[in-house]
């Protein structure tokens, strides 16, 4: 792969860098974990889309019925089945691994090692939204591509495992982000998040959600609460907050 022509000749020099202090010279980090930068060229996010838009008018036209990205988007395709395996685990192994190894270790962002990669359309005829959700994925890239469009937001309630995915968020873990186009947002798979309407033109979004099978193992075996789920977090200051008053008040009924 060309680097030069897909990626920003910033986000490239940060990644040959590979650095934590090179990665941050290029991101935001707007919410504890979550990360934006600018990352894909113009004429690449084009090319991308216009190939997206061709495969789609040739699903019409053969009327098959192809894999759409995920349970929750009707529309958009999926990368792999489109003869893009190779750029997919390029896009994985040089880019997304070197980045989550330093800020997403705690998620397994160590032992990235699969992925699942489409491309969403969004807008009026397309899918309008998407309520909120985890990602099957331990670390989530999400890239706009285009093209113009208001509305779409991506709304973010916090990081959540499995057993307290529906628990409320707390006013710290709320964030909204309004995508630019080539510019990427990176976050854990667990980080609840979803999408605002679409409200006109339409949206197109380069997603890649990255696995780890040697993290997905461990969890099974894991008998304490995950250290990254706010809710696991707040319970357990929760706890250590009462047993200290607890203990206070059995100090001062002894004094009495
Ligand atoms: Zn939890």
């Amino acid at each position: 792969m060309d680097a030069e022509n897909f990626f920003t000749p910033s986000f490239l020099r940060a990644i040959k860098e590979n650095t934590e202090a090179s990665f941050r010279s290029i991101m935001a980090e707007p919410s504890t974990g979550i990360y934006t930068f600018e990352m894909l060229q113009p004429q690449f996010c084009k090319k991308l889309m216009s190939e997206v838009d061709s495969f789609e008018r040739w699903v019409r036209g053969t009327k098959l019925r192809i894999m759409r990205p995920s349970t929750m988007n009707k529309h958009g395709v999926v990368l792999e089945d489109f003869g893009l395996e190779t750029m997919l685990d390029r896009f994985m192994s040089d880019i997304i691994h070197p980045i989550s190894r330093v800020f997403y270790s705690e998620f397994g962002g160590s032992s990235l090692d699969s992925h699942h990669g489409f491309v969403v359309e969004y807008g009026i005829s397309k899918d309008l939204e998407l309520g909120l959700h985890v990602d099957d994925a331990e670390v989530s890239l999400n890239v706009c591509l285009g093209k113009e469009f208001s509305g779409g937001e991506v709304f973010f309630q916090g990081v959540r495992c499995e057993e307290h995915v529906l628990s409320i968020a707390q006013p710290g873990e709320i964030f909204n982000y309004s995508h630019v186009p080539g510019h990427a947002i990176l976050h854990p798979g667990r980080q609840r998040h979803g999408a605002r309407p679409t409200t006109s033109g339409n949206r197109m979004n380069l997603i890649i959600w990255c696995r780890s099978s040697a993290f997905r193992e461990l969890k099974k075996y894991q008998r304490d609460f995950p250290s990254w789920c706010g809710e696991c977090k707040r319970k357990k200051k929760e706890r250590a907050r009462l047993s200290l008053m607890v203990s206070q008040q059995e100090l001062l009924k002894r004094e009495i």
